[in-house]
Protein backbone atom coordinates (compact mmCIF):
# COMPACT_ATOMS: atom_id res chain seq x y z
CA UNK A 1 0.00 0.00 0.00
CA UNK A 2 1.33 3.48 -1.02
CA UNK A 3 2.38 5.56 2.33
CA UNK A 4 -0.32 7.90 3.06
CA UNK A 5 0.75 11.57 2.81
CA UNK A 6 2.52 14.03 4.48
CA UNK A 7 2.49 17.28 4.44
CA UNK A 8 4.86 17.61 0.86
CA UNK A 9 2.28 14.80 -0.46
CA UNK A 10 4.84 12.07 -0.89
CA UNK A 11 3.16 8.65 -1.90
CA UNK A 12 5.57 6.17 -2.83
CA UNK A 13 4.64 2.74 -4.51
CA UNK A 14 7.54 1.21 -4.79
CA UNK A 15 6.65 -1.23 -7.76
CA UNK A 16 10.12 -1.94 -9.09
CA UNK A 17 11.35 -3.33 -5.90
CA UNK A 18 8.80 -6.08 -6.17
CA UNK A 19 9.92 -7.63 -9.17
CA UNK A 20 12.52 -10.66 -9.14
CA UNK A 21 15.29 -9.63 -6.80
CA UNK A 22 18.03 -10.16 -9.56
CA UNK A 23 17.16 -6.98 -11.52
CA UNK A 24 17.97 -4.64 -8.48
CA UNK A 25 20.39 -4.32 -5.38
CA UNK A 26 19.29 -2.48 -2.04
CA UNK A 27 21.33 0.52 -2.03
CA UNK A 28 21.72 3.15 0.72
CA UNK A 29 22.32 7.10 0.30
CA UNK A 30 25.83 7.66 1.72
CA UNK A 31 25.85 10.71 3.97
CA UNK A 32 27.51 13.70 3.16
CA UNK A 33 29.21 16.88 4.99
CA UNK A 34 27.34 19.83 4.53
CA UNK A 35 24.29 19.88 1.78
CA UNK A 36 22.52 22.64 0.41
CA UNK A 37 19.86 23.11 -1.76
CA UNK A 38 21.40 24.61 -5.35
CA UNK A 39 18.28 24.63 -6.99
CA UNK A 40 14.44 23.42 -6.42
CA UNK A 41 11.87 22.84 -9.55
CA UNK A 42 8.78 23.89 -7.69
CA UNK A 43 6.83 24.07 -10.87
CA UNK A 44 7.73 20.23 -11.49
CA UNK A 45 6.78 19.62 -7.97
CA UNK A 46 3.50 21.51 -8.64
CA UNK A 47 2.87 18.72 -11.36
CA UNK A 48 3.85 15.74 -9.48
CA UNK A 49 1.61 17.16 -6.57
CA UNK A 50 4.38 17.72 -4.45
CA UNK A 51 4.60 20.81 -1.85
CA UNK A 52 8.13 21.25 -1.44
CA UNK A 53 7.39 24.75 0.40
CA UNK A 54 6.08 22.74 3.34
CA UNK A 55 9.66 21.67 3.42
CA UNK A 56 12.63 24.22 5.32
CA UNK A 57 15.78 24.90 3.23
CA UNK A 58 17.98 22.85 5.08
CA UNK A 59 14.66 19.55 5.15
CA UNK A 60 14.91 19.88 1.37
CA UNK A 61 18.89 20.12 1.36
CA UNK A 62 18.60 17.00 3.42
CA UNK A 63 16.20 15.21 1.86
CA UNK A 64 17.55 15.88 -1.71
CA UNK A 65 20.75 14.82 -0.77
CA UNK A 66 18.90 11.24 0.84
CA UNK A 67 20.06 12.24 4.51
CA UNK A 68 16.41 12.16 5.11
CA UNK A 69 14.85 9.95 3.10
CA UNK A 70 10.71 10.96 2.28
CA UNK A 71 8.53 8.39 3.93
CA UNK A 72 7.48 5.26 2.26
CA UNK A 73 11.04 4.56 -0.27
CA UNK A 74 12.78 1.68 -0.56
CA UNK A 75 15.76 2.23 -1.96
CA UNK A 76 17.55 0.62 -4.65
CA UNK A 77 19.88 0.60 -7.33
CA UNK A 78 18.55 -1.45 -10.62
CA UNK A 79 20.78 -3.62 -12.84
CA UNK A 80 21.18 -3.42 -16.45
CA UNK A 81 23.47 -4.50 -19.30
CA UNK A 82 24.16 -2.24 -22.05
CA UNK A 83 25.88 -2.07 -25.70
CA UNK A 84 28.47 1.22 -24.71
CA UNK A 85 30.25 1.95 -28.44
CA UNK A 86 28.85 -1.20 -29.50
CA UNK A 87 30.65 -3.17 -27.28
CA UNK A 88 28.54 -5.37 -24.85
CA UNK A 89 29.18 -4.69 -20.85
CA UNK A 90 27.35 -5.53 -17.82
CA UNK A 91 26.34 -1.93 -15.62
CA UNK A 92 23.21 -1.08 -13.51
CA UNK A 93 23.27 2.30 -11.92
CA UNK A 94 26.82 2.83 -10.42
CA UNK A 95 26.08 6.84 -9.12
CA UNK A 96 22.32 6.14 -9.18
CA UNK A 97 19.31 5.53 -6.67
CA UNK A 98 16.00 4.93 -7.41
CA UNK A 99 14.20 6.19 -4.00
CA UNK A 100 10.54 4.23 -5.64
CA UNK A 101 8.12 5.35 -7.52
CA UNK A 102 5.80 8.39 -6.45
CA UNK A 103 1.80 8.40 -7.20
CA UNK A 104 0.59 11.91 -8.49
CA UNK A 105 -2.91 12.78 -7.10
CA UNK A 106 -3.70 11.97 -10.55
CA UNK A 107 -3.25 8.28 -10.48
CA UNK A 108 0.30 8.41 -13.03
CA UNK A 109 3.62 6.97 -11.82
CA UNK A 110 6.59 8.18 -11.45
CA UNK A 111 10.17 7.28 -10.98
CA UNK A 112 12.05 9.52 -8.28
CA UNK A 113 16.39 8.89 -8.36
CA UNK A 114 19.03 10.61 -6.94
CA UNK A 115 21.87 10.94 -9.44
CA UNK A 116 25.69 11.32 -7.54
CA UNK A 117 24.38 9.56 -3.68
CA UNK A 118 27.03 7.42 -3.84
CA UNK A 119 28.26 3.58 -4.42
CA UNK A 120 26.03 0.81 -5.57
CA UNK A 121 26.83 -2.54 -5.83
CA UNK A 122 27.32 -2.15 -9.53
CA UNK A 123 29.66 1.08 -9.12
CA UNK A 124 32.42 -1.13 -10.31
CA UNK A 125 35.92 1.46 -9.99
CA UNK A 126 33.54 4.58 -9.62
CA UNK A 127 32.82 6.56 -6.58
CA UNK A 128 29.18 6.72 -7.15
CA UNK A 129 29.34 10.60 -7.13
CA UNK A 130 28.74 13.30 -8.97
CA UNK A 131 29.87 16.77 -9.77
CA UNK A 132 27.98 19.96 -9.54
CA UNK A 133 28.15 21.25 -13.05
CA UNK A 134 27.17 18.13 -14.94
CA UNK A 135 24.03 17.46 -12.80
CA UNK A 136 23.21 21.32 -13.53
CA UNK A 137 23.85 20.77 -16.72
CA UNK A 138 21.46 17.89 -16.69
CA UNK A 139 18.86 19.87 -15.34
CA UNK A 140 19.03 22.84 -17.38
CA UNK A 141 18.91 20.71 -20.69
CA UNK A 142 16.10 18.35 -19.34
CA UNK A 143 13.68 21.30 -18.38
CA UNK A 144 14.57 23.37 -21.78
CA UNK A 145 13.42 19.61 -24.02
CA UNK A 146 10.55 19.13 -21.20
CA UNK A 147 9.76 23.02 -22.75
CA UNK A 148 10.41 22.36 -26.59
CA UNK A 149 7.88 19.38 -25.74
CA UNK A 150 10.19 16.49 -26.70
CA UNK A 151 9.47 13.75 -24.28
CA UNK A 152 12.07 13.78 -21.44
CA UNK A 153 13.36 12.72 -18.11
CA UNK A 154 12.76 16.05 -15.73
CA UNK A 155 15.29 17.51 -13.05
CA UNK A 156 13.64 18.56 -9.31
CA UNK A 157 16.32 19.40 -7.72
CA UNK A 158 20.23 19.91 -7.29
CA UNK A 159 21.42 19.93 -3.74
CA UNK A 160 25.45 20.20 -3.24
CA UNK A 161 26.97 17.95 -1.07
CA UNK A 162 29.46 19.84 0.52
CA UNK A 163 31.61 17.66 -0.35
CA UNK A 164 34.42 17.36 -3.09
CA UNK A 165 34.94 14.78 -5.85
CA UNK A 166 37.47 14.05 -8.02
CA UNK A 167 37.82 14.13 -11.68
CA UNK A 168 40.04 15.45 -13.73
CA UNK A 169 40.14 18.26 -10.89
CA UNK A 170 38.49 18.31 -7.21
CA UNK A 171 34.80 19.93 -8.08
CA UNK A 172 32.00 20.35 -6.10
CA UNK A 173 30.14 17.37 -5.30
CA UNK A 174 26.31 17.28 -5.45
CA UNK A 175 23.26 15.17 -5.96
CA UNK A 176 20.48 15.42 -8.98
CA UNK A 177 16.83 14.30 -8.41
CA UNK A 178 15.48 13.15 -11.42
CA UNK A 179 12.05 12.10 -12.31
CA UNK A 180 11.53 9.88 -14.70
CA UNK A 181 8.05 7.59 -15.95
CA UNK A 182 10.51 4.65 -15.71
CA UNK A 183 14.03 4.05 -15.78
CA UNK A 184 13.29 0.51 -17.82
CA UNK A 185 16.37 0.83 -20.52
CA UNK A 186 16.70 -1.41 -23.76
CA UNK A 187 19.87 -2.46 -21.23
CA UNK A 188 17.45 -3.22 -18.75
CA UNK A 189 16.13 -5.96 -21.03
CA UNK A 190 19.47 -7.21 -22.02
CA UNK A 191 20.61 -7.75 -18.67
CA UNK A 192 17.48 -9.60 -17.98
CA UNK A 193 17.74 -11.70 -21.24
CA UNK A 194 21.67 -12.42 -20.62
CA UNK A 195 20.28 -13.89 -16.99
CA UNK A 196 18.76 -16.92 -19.59
CA UNK A 197 15.51 -17.30 -17.20
CA UNK A 198 12.42 -17.18 -19.17
CA UNK A 199 10.55 -15.86 -15.93
CA UNK A 200 12.26 -12.83 -14.98
CA UNK A 201 12.36 -11.70 -18.54
CA UNK A 202 8.82 -12.24 -18.74
CA UNK A 203 7.95 -10.59 -15.70
CA UNK A 204 9.91 -7.82 -16.43
CA UNK A 205 8.54 -7.50 -19.88
CA UNK A 206 5.09 -7.14 -18.61
CA UNK A 207 6.35 -4.60 -15.80
CA UNK A 208 6.90 -2.95 -19.05
CA UNK A 209 3.42 -3.48 -20.80
CA UNK A 210 1.74 -2.72 -17.49
CA UNK A 211 3.76 0.44 -16.68
CA UNK A 212 3.78 2.06 -20.12
CA UNK A 213 1.49 0.23 -22.72
CA UNK A 214 -0.98 -1.09 -21.00
CA UNK A 215 -3.18 -1.03 -23.98
CA UNK A 216 -0.89 -4.13 -25.01
CA UNK A 217 -2.05 -6.23 -22.03
CA UNK A 218 -4.13 -8.47 -23.49
CA UNK A 219 -3.42 -7.91 -26.99
CA UNK A 220 -2.44 -11.21 -29.08
CA UNK A 221 1.06 -11.38 -29.79
CA UNK A 222 1.52 -8.74 -27.00
CA UNK A 223 4.88 -8.94 -26.76
CA UNK A 224 5.61 -8.76 -30.90
CA UNK A 225 3.44 -5.45 -30.15
CA UNK A 226 5.19 -4.45 -27.25
CA UNK A 227 8.33 -4.04 -29.12
CA UNK A 228 6.52 -2.40 -32.51
CA UNK A 229 4.91 0.45 -30.34
CA UNK A 230 8.69 0.99 -28.24
CA UNK A 231 9.94 1.14 -31.92
CA UNK A 232 7.21 3.60 -32.39
CA UNK A 233 8.04 5.39 -29.21
CA UNK A 234 11.78 5.68 -30.47
CA UNK A 235 11.23 7.21 -34.08
CA UNK A 236 9.07 9.84 -32.75
CA UNK A 237 11.42 10.48 -30.50
CA UNK A 238 14.59 10.73 -32.60
CA UNK A 239 12.30 12.63 -34.81
CA UNK A 240 11.75 14.98 -32.30
CA UNK A 241 15.99 15.68 -31.62
CA UNK A 242 16.38 16.05 -35.24
CA UNK A 243 14.05 18.66 -35.48
CA UNK A 244 15.34 20.28 -32.84
CA UNK A 245 19.13 19.75 -33.56
CA UNK A 246 19.58 18.08 -30.28
CA UNK A 247 22.30 15.28 -30.26
CA UNK A 248 22.15 13.28 -27.34
CA UNK A 249 25.91 11.93 -27.88
CA UNK A 250 26.15 8.85 -26.04
CA UNK A 251 23.18 6.60 -27.14
CA UNK A 252 24.62 3.22 -25.74
CA UNK A 253 21.72 0.84 -25.04
CA UNK A 254 21.82 1.02 -21.26
CA UNK A 255 20.89 4.94 -22.59
CA UNK A 256 17.62 4.32 -24.41
CA UNK A 257 14.60 4.41 -22.00
CA UNK A 258 12.05 2.04 -22.78
CA UNK A 259 9.55 5.00 -21.80
CA UNK A 260 9.84 6.61 -25.18
CA UNK A 261 11.89 9.40 -22.73
CA UNK A 262 15.08 11.31 -23.41
CA UNK A 263 17.19 9.86 -20.68
CA UNK A 264 20.77 10.38 -19.70
CA UNK A 265 21.82 13.54 -20.09
CA UNK A 266 25.67 13.57 -20.36
CA UNK A 267 27.61 15.13 -23.27
CA UNK A 268 24.68 16.09 -25.25
CA UNK A 269 24.43 19.52 -26.75
CA UNK A 270 21.95 21.13 -29.49
CA UNK A 271 23.49 22.27 -32.86
CA UNK A 272 24.14 25.31 -34.07
CA UNK A 273 25.68 25.59 -37.53
CA UNK A 274 23.55 22.64 -39.74
CA UNK A 275 25.88 19.86 -40.09
CA UNK A 276 24.69 15.86 -40.06
CA UNK A 277 28.73 15.18 -38.94
CA UNK A 278 28.17 17.68 -36.17
CA UNK A 279 29.71 15.93 -32.66
CA UNK A 280 30.11 17.52 -29.27
CA UNK A 281 31.33 14.65 -27.34
CA UNK A 282 34.88 14.76 -26.09
CA UNK A 283 35.14 10.23 -25.72
CA UNK A 284 32.75 9.69 -29.23
CA UNK A 285 36.09 10.48 -31.57
CA UNK A 286 34.36 7.90 -34.25
CA UNK A 287 31.13 10.26 -34.56
CA UNK A 288 29.17 7.27 -33.76
CA UNK A 289 26.81 9.24 -31.85
CA UNK A 290 26.54 12.35 -34.51
CA UNK A 291 23.43 14.23 -35.34
CA UNK A 292 22.96 12.60 -38.62
CA UNK A 293 23.70 9.22 -37.26
CA UNK A 294 21.01 9.40 -34.41
CA UNK A 295 18.24 7.81 -36.33
CA UNK A 296 20.33 4.82 -37.69
CA UNK A 297 21.66 4.22 -34.04
CA UNK A 298 18.24 4.08 -32.95
CA UNK A 299 17.24 1.37 -35.21
CA UNK A 300 20.59 -0.47 -34.47
CA UNK A 301 20.07 -0.12 -30.67
CA UNK A 302 16.11 -1.74 -31.60
CA UNK A 303 17.70 -4.74 -32.99
CA UNK A 304 19.58 -5.13 -29.78
CA UNK A 305 16.25 -4.93 -27.83
CA UNK A 306 14.74 -7.57 -30.47
CA UNK A 307 17.14 -9.78 -29.67
CA UNK A 308 16.42 -9.63 -25.57
CA UNK A 309 12.74 -10.20 -26.60
CA UNK A 310 12.79 -13.29 -29.31
CA UNK A 311 12.26 -15.98 -26.78
CA UNK A 312 8.59 -14.10 -25.79
CA UNK A 313 8.03 -12.92 -29.22
CA UNK A 314 8.13 -16.68 -30.12
CA UNK A 315 8.70 -19.77 -29.06
CA UNK A 316 10.50 -20.88 -31.97
CA UNK A 317 13.22 -19.10 -32.55
CA UNK A 318 13.47 -18.77 -36.71
CA UNK A 319 10.12 -17.41 -36.07
CA UNK A 320 11.03 -15.27 -33.62
CA UNK A 321 14.18 -13.62 -35.74
CA UNK A 322 11.52 -13.28 -38.58
CA UNK A 323 8.95 -11.55 -36.79
CA UNK A 324 11.23 -9.33 -35.12
CA UNK A 325 12.91 -8.44 -38.45
CA UNK A 326 10.32 -7.68 -40.22
CA UNK A 327 8.84 -4.71 -37.73
CA UNK A 328 12.74 -3.93 -37.68
CA UNK A 329 12.72 -3.07 -41.27
CA UNK A 330 9.73 -0.80 -41.04
CA UNK A 331 11.79 1.77 -38.79
CA UNK A 332 13.06 3.59 -41.40
CA UNK A 333 9.88 4.48 -43.09
CA UNK A 334 8.04 5.06 -39.38
CA UNK A 335 10.77 7.48 -38.36
CA UNK A 336 10.57 9.40 -41.63
CA UNK A 337 6.68 9.73 -41.51
CA UNK A 338 7.07 11.65 -37.75
CA UNK A 339 10.27 13.41 -39.42
CA UNK A 340 8.66 14.73 -42.54
CA UNK A 341 5.33 15.35 -40.77
CA UNK A 342 7.53 17.71 -37.77
CA UNK A 343 9.16 19.16 -41.05
CA UNK A 344 6.05 20.29 -42.39
CA UNK A 345 5.22 21.79 -39.41
CA UNK A 346 8.36 23.67 -39.59
CA UNK A 347 7.67 25.04 -42.72
CA UNK A 348 4.15 25.82 -42.09
CA UNK A 349 2.63 23.45 -44.47
CA UNK A 350 -0.56 21.75 -43.79
CA UNK A 351 -1.24 19.38 -46.67
CA UNK A 352 0.95 16.73 -48.03
CA UNK A 353 2.52 17.04 -51.28
CA UNK A 354 5.23 14.65 -53.10
CA UNK A 355 7.65 17.00 -53.48
CA UNK A 356 7.93 17.97 -49.73
CA UNK A 357 10.84 15.86 -48.82
CA UNK A 358 12.84 17.23 -51.63
CA UNK A 359 11.41 20.84 -50.28
CA UNK A 360 13.34 20.22 -46.89
CA UNK A 361 16.07 19.10 -48.35
CA UNK A 362 16.55 21.70 -50.23
CA UNK A 363 17.01 23.88 -47.28
CA UNK A 364 18.70 21.52 -45.31
CA UNK A 365 21.91 21.29 -48.23
CA UNK A 366 21.97 25.11 -48.38
CA UNK A 367 22.31 25.48 -44.82
CA UNK A 368 24.44 22.99 -44.74
CA UNK A 369 26.92 24.61 -47.87
CA UNK A 370 26.48 28.14 -45.92
CA UNK A 371 27.18 27.02 -42.29
CA UNK A 372 23.63 28.22 -41.45
CA UNK A 373 22.55 28.08 -37.85
CA UNK A 374 19.79 25.09 -37.87
CA UNK A 375 17.15 26.75 -35.07
CA UNK A 376 17.35 30.26 -36.23
CA UNK A 377 17.15 29.84 -39.95
CA UNK A 378 13.90 27.97 -39.50
CA UNK A 379 12.75 31.52 -37.25
CA UNK A 380 13.85 33.74 -39.47
CA UNK A 381 11.67 31.76 -42.18
CA UNK A 382 8.74 33.68 -40.27
CA UNK A 383 10.39 36.89 -40.62
CA UNK A 384 8.26 39.84 -43.18
CA UNK A 385 11.83 40.77 -43.91
CA UNK A 386 13.39 37.69 -44.31
CA UNK A 387 14.95 38.59 -47.50
CA UNK A 388 16.23 42.26 -46.93
CA UNK A 389 18.24 39.90 -44.30
CA UNK A 390 22.59 40.20 -45.45
CA UNK A 391 22.46 36.23 -44.70
CA UNK A 392 19.63 35.45 -47.64
CA UNK A 393 20.76 37.37 -50.34
CA UNK A 394 22.41 34.55 -52.13
CA UNK A 395 20.69 33.00 -55.70
CA UNK A 396 20.26 29.39 -54.17
CA UNK A 397 18.30 30.67 -51.17
CA UNK A 398 16.18 32.92 -52.98
CA UNK A 399 15.64 30.28 -55.70
CA UNK A 400 14.78 27.69 -52.80
CA UNK A 401 12.47 30.47 -51.00
CA UNK A 402 10.46 31.24 -54.08
CA UNK A 403 9.74 27.35 -54.20
CA UNK A 404 8.53 27.30 -50.98
CA UNK A 405 6.19 30.96 -51.51
CA UNK A 406 5.17 28.97 -54.39
CA UNK A 407 4.07 25.65 -52.10
CA UNK A 408 2.40 28.15 -49.58
CA UNK A 409 -0.01 29.77 -52.42
CA UNK A 410 -0.50 26.78 -53.21
CA UNK A 411 -2.49 26.05 -49.58
CA UNK A 412 -4.27 29.67 -49.79
CA UNK A 413 -3.80 30.82 -46.23
CA UNK A 414 -2.91 34.09 -45.32
CA UNK A 415 1.10 33.78 -44.84
CA UNK A 416 0.76 35.76 -41.47
CA UNK A 417 -1.27 33.05 -40.50
CA UNK A 418 1.21 30.42 -41.72
CA UNK A 419 4.57 32.44 -39.98
CA UNK A 420 2.53 32.41 -36.52
CA UNK A 421 1.87 28.81 -37.08
CA UNK A 422 5.68 28.16 -37.36
CA UNK A 423 6.63 30.36 -34.99
CA UNK A 424 5.01 28.45 -32.29
CA UNK A 425 7.15 25.24 -33.40
CA UNK A 426 10.25 26.90 -34.65
CA UNK A 427 12.07 28.06 -31.03
CA UNK A 428 13.59 31.23 -30.95
CA UNK A 429 15.51 30.05 -27.48
CA UNK A 430 17.50 27.29 -27.33
CA UNK A 431 20.24 25.75 -24.93
CA UNK A 432 23.01 27.61 -26.75
CA UNK A 433 26.10 26.05 -25.91
CA UNK A 434 28.47 29.36 -24.75
CA UNK A 435 25.04 30.19 -22.60
CA UNK A 436 24.81 26.60 -20.95
CA UNK A 437 28.47 27.38 -20.04
CA UNK A 438 28.57 30.36 -18.37
CA UNK A 439 25.49 29.89 -16.04
CA UNK A 440 26.88 26.92 -15.17
CA UNK A 441 30.72 28.31 -14.62
CA UNK A 442 29.34 31.16 -12.43
CA UNK A 443 27.15 29.30 -10.45
CA UNK A 444 29.89 26.39 -9.95
CA UNK A 445 32.85 29.40 -8.96
CA UNK A 446 30.81 31.77 -7.99
CA UNK A 447 28.00 30.39 -6.07
CA UNK A 448 26.11 33.36 -8.46
CA UNK A 449 22.74 31.62 -9.62
CA UNK A 450 21.51 34.65 -11.57
CA UNK A 451 22.35 33.51 -15.16
CA UNK A 452 21.29 29.88 -14.19
CA UNK A 453 17.53 31.34 -13.64
CA UNK A 454 17.99 33.96 -16.13
CA UNK A 455 18.77 31.30 -18.43
CA UNK A 456 16.09 28.75 -16.97
CA UNK A 457 13.55 31.48 -17.52
CA UNK A 458 14.33 31.87 -21.08
CA UNK A 459 13.79 28.40 -21.77
CA UNK A 460 10.90 27.55 -19.83
CA UNK A 461 8.98 29.43 -22.70
CA UNK A 462 11.35 28.84 -25.50
CA UNK A 463 9.05 29.93 -28.84
CA UNK A 464 9.03 33.65 -26.93
CA UNK A 465 11.00 35.88 -29.09
CA UNK A 466 10.87 39.12 -27.08
CA UNK A 467 14.04 41.56 -27.50
CA UNK A 468 15.60 41.27 -23.61
CA UNK A 469 16.24 37.42 -24.37
CA UNK A 470 17.93 38.40 -28.04
CA UNK A 471 21.20 37.24 -26.10
CA UNK A 472 19.74 33.73 -25.90
CA UNK A 473 19.41 33.59 -29.71
CA UNK A 474 22.99 34.44 -30.92
CA UNK A 475 24.76 31.33 -31.71
CA UNK A 476 28.41 30.90 -30.40
CA UNK A 477 30.98 33.29 -32.08
CA UNK A 478 33.38 29.94 -32.75
CA UNK A 479 32.59 26.51 -31.90
CA UNK A 480 35.44 24.92 -33.16
CA UNK A 481 37.09 22.62 -30.44
CA UNK A 482 33.57 22.87 -28.35
CA UNK A 483 33.83 19.56 -26.41
CA UNK A 484 31.32 18.12 -23.70
CA UNK A 485 32.38 15.31 -21.19
CA UNK A 486 30.16 12.38 -19.56
CA UNK A 487 30.16 14.03 -16.28
CA UNK A 488 31.54 10.67 -14.84
P1 LIG B 1 26.57 6.78 -18.40
O1 LIG B 1 27.69 6.98 -19.39
O2 LIG B 1 26.32 7.97 -17.52
O3 LIG B 1 25.32 6.29 -19.04
O4 LIG B 1 27.08 5.66 -17.39
C1 LIG B 1 27.50 4.39 -17.79
C2 LIG B 1 27.66 3.50 -16.59
O5 LIG B 1 28.70 3.98 -15.73
C3 LIG B 1 26.43 3.37 -15.73
O6 LIG B 1 26.33 2.05 -15.27
C4 LIG B 1 26.73 4.31 -14.59
O7 LIG B 1 26.01 3.98 -13.42
C5 LIG B 1 28.21 4.13 -14.41
N1 LIG B 1 28.85 5.30 -13.77
C6 LIG B 1 28.97 6.53 -14.30
N2 LIG B 1 29.60 7.36 -13.44
C7 LIG B 1 29.85 6.67 -12.31
C8 LIG B 1 30.48 6.97 -11.06
N3 LIG B 1 30.95 8.18 -10.77
N4 LIG B 1 30.56 5.97 -10.15
C9 LIG B 1 30.08 4.74 -10.41
N5 LIG B 1 29.49 4.40 -11.57
C10 LIG B 1 29.38 5.33 -12.52
MG1 LIG C 1 23.55 5.91 -18.52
Amino acid sequence: MPATPDAVGWRFDNTYARLPDVLFAPATPVAVAAPRVVILNHRLADELGLNLRAMTPERSAAVFAGQDLPPGTQPIAQAYAGHQYGGFTMLGDGRAILLGEHRTPSGELFDLQFKGSGPTRFSRNGDGRAAVGPMLREYVISEAMAALGIPTTRSLAVVRTGERVFRMLPQPGAVLTRVAASHLRVGTFQYAAALQDGTTLRTLADYAIARHYRELADAPAKYHAFFRAVQDGQAALVAKWMLFGFIHGVMNTDNVAISGETIDYGPCAFMNAYDPATVFSSIDRGGRYAYGNQPGITQWNLARFAESLLPLIDPDEETAVKLATDTLNEFPAVYERYWLAGMRRKLGLDTDEAGDRELVQGLLDWMQATKADFTNTFRDLTSELLLAGERYQDETFRAWHARWQERLRREGRPVAAVYEQMKAVNPAVIPRNHRVEEALKAAEERDDLTPLHDLLAALASPFEATPERAKYTVPPADETGYRTFCGT
